[in-house]
């Protein structure tokens, strides 16, 4: 993935949670998707997963949503395995991932692309009524939380779009099951097919 705008940029200098595969998959789908419309993410941290996303939305004039109340999961919050101080607003005593993620678009020169949305997922999707070429998941990973996500968003994938969950891990001995669960829940409900699934990003594409 390069940044046409911005070829020095170093994806590597953002913090998060996405192998190299992975964001190079998104990359590439995002890059045929946005072809039909805006795409969307949940769960955009310090905003990794947004530059592969974004950047394909750039480069075909299309809109990027990305939708994250920038407080955290279960995991980054103080005391948690995956806290991170530099994300910790003391004044707040919240964590904040937003600066971060505001000046990673900046960077990225991604803020013409980009549209934040900072609020919970299910509140973000309460009046949503904009069809969506792509969805990517990778928030909360509480089984109510990622069935919020997939309830909220997988309804609004457009037929030929495309729906990717981040973290699949079949061996519950890899990783927590709630994200594997709602990828199975949307194969059974007869109104996607699974694509290759690249690492532990499961990709769905919708067939009716
Ligand atoms: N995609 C990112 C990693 C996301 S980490 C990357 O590429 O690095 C998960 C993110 O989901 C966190 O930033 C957290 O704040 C957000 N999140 C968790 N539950 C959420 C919810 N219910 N609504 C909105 N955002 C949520
Ligand atoms: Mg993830």
């Amino acid at each position: 993935m390069k940044l046409l705008q911005v070829p020095e940029f170093d994806i590597q200098s953002v913090k998060g949670f996405l192998a190299d595969d992975e964001g190079e998959g998104l990359y590439q789908l995002a890059l045929t998707a946005s072809q039909m419309g805006p795409c969307l993410e949940v769960g955009s941290y310090c905003g990794k997963s947004t530059v592969y996303l974004g950047a394909a939305c750039q480069q075909q004039g299309q809109t990027l949503f990305a939708v994250d109340h920038h407080r955290g999961s279960e995991e980054h919050q103080l005391g948690e395995e995956y806290h991170d101080p530099e994300l910790y607003d003391g004044q707040a005593q919240k964590m904040d991932s937003f600066r971060t993620f505001r000046d990673t678009l900046q960077r990225a020169r991604l803020e013409y692309t980009v549209v934040p949305v900072v609020a919970p997922s299910a509140v973000a999707a309460r009046h949503w009524a904009t069809p969506l070429a792509l969805v990517f998941i990778d928030g909360g990973h509480a089984l109510e939380t990622a069935l919020a996500d997939y309830r909220s968003w997988a309804a609004h994938v457009i037929p030929g779009g495309l729906l990717l969950i981040h973290d699949i891990f079949p061996d519950p001995a890899d990783g927590g099951q709630a994200p594997y669960d709602i990828y199975k829940l949307a194969l059974a409900s007869g109104l996607f097919e699974a694509l290759p699934t690249i690492n532990t990003l499961g990709v769905l594409r919708r067939i009716a």
